[in-house]
């Protein structure tokens, strides 16, 4: 067994000590718990190949830090744009495979959010950062950080893709067909909080 292992085993310990001092019943769930941890541990050699795993299943990445830039002077409608471009920018980098991860903080701090690029080098995260309209402006600037994380975050992408609602969807609306609510609608099917009737989508 691998060193890195070693906390999913110290977790099945855990398990085990907790319920084993209870009646045989609960024994039962444990012996499900660890089969069900088993399995999702089952090596999948063709998805490490597939997402560059190394032997622990890591690999390296770099991770960026965005922050307020030098230039911060913009009118809303400056800011709007800019904040359009940069956004079409990550699309572009995560269709590409380039970057994994992104996402803002919250809060109003000068560190504004960060970005996982799939590359090796600083340099190659360099040239994706030099690629962000917002760089380019000074509105945001980028600290860049080598690190090593796990492999499983390369199909993010295909998962996060899947978990969008389409615009269609988002654009349909539905109504109780009695007007319990008068003229009020809603953006999914299911039923009147009043009559509790099937809302009925509307052409
Ligand atoms: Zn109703």
């Amino acid at each position: 067994m691998k060193n890195l292992n070693l906390p999913h085993y110290l977790l099945v310990s855990i398990v085990l000590t907790i319920f084993s001092c209870k009646q045989s019943e609960k024994q039962v769930t444990v012996e499900h718990k660890i089969a069900t941890l088993s399995i999702s541990e089952a090596y999948d050699s063709i998805a490490a190949k597939k997402f560059g795993a190394d032997d622990y299943g890591m690999k390296k990445y770099v991770m960026a830090f965005l922050k307020r830039g030098p230039n911060r002077e913009w009118s809303k409608k400056e800011t709007d744009s800019l904040q359009m471009a940069h956004l079409e920018n990550i699309g572009k980098m995560a269709k590409a495979g380039d970057l994994v991860l992104a996402g803002p903080f919250f809060g109003n701090d000068d560190l504004r959010g960060i970005y996982i690029f799939n590359v090796t080098s600083i340099e190659e995260a360099e040239r994706l950062t030099n690629t962000d309209p917002a760089i380019q402006a000074g509105s945001l600037a980028m600290e860049l950080k080598e690190w090593y994380g796990s492999a499983a975050l390369i199909p993010v992408n295909d998962i996060h893709n899947s978990l969008i609602k389409p615009e269609e969807v988002l654009a349909e609306v539905y109504q109780c067909p009695m007007k319990c609510e008068k003229d009020k609608t809603y953006h999914s099917k299911g039923n009147c909080p009043v009559c509790k009737m099937d809302l009925k989508k509307q052409s």
